[in-house]
């Protein structure tokens, strides 16, 4: 008797882990977006140390601060797409800065997210935070 169980378990799970890979890589871009917010974070952070507490009026000012000193590019759009959303021109005492655009939808994480404020935290959209810091 030929047994083909196996064989047959391990197409489904190969079709399984093939079907989801694309959502499996959306989640990892919601990640490295995350991760690039927390540096970009850090280093107006450290822009502000060095500035009385002054935030900058553009993002890319912060260059130097930065790990390879341009402003990061989210790897779900392939450009820069924090450097449009920045704002602190109104208030050097406040900023914004979040991924421009609905670049991370098939994370199921909404547009102009995942987003962070001088208060230190990155939020993902929909009530889920990644709290680095508590928020003042
Ligand atoms: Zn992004």
């Amino acid at each position: 008797m030929k047994r083909v169980g196996v064989p047959l378990a391990a197409m489904v799970l190969c079709a399984l882990v093939l079907w989801r890979l694309p959502v499996y890589k959306a989640y990892s871009y919601v990640e490295s977006c995350v991760g690039n917010i927390h540096q970009l974070r850090r280093a107006l952070d450290m822009y502000a140390t060095d500035s009385s507490g002054r935030f900058p009026r553009r993002l890319e000012v912060i260059a130097p601060y930065l790990r390879n000193t341009t402003i990061p590019t989210c790897p779900a759009a392939g450009v820069d797409t924090y450097s449009a959303s920045y704002s602190s021109a109104s208030d050097p005492d406040n900023y914004t800065v979040f991924c421009n655009g609905a670049n991370h939808e098939r994370a199921d994480v909404p547009p102009n997210f995942p987003r962070a404020s001088e208060r230190g935290w990155v939020e993902y959209g929909k009530g889920r935070f990644d709290v680095g810091r508590d928020p003042i």
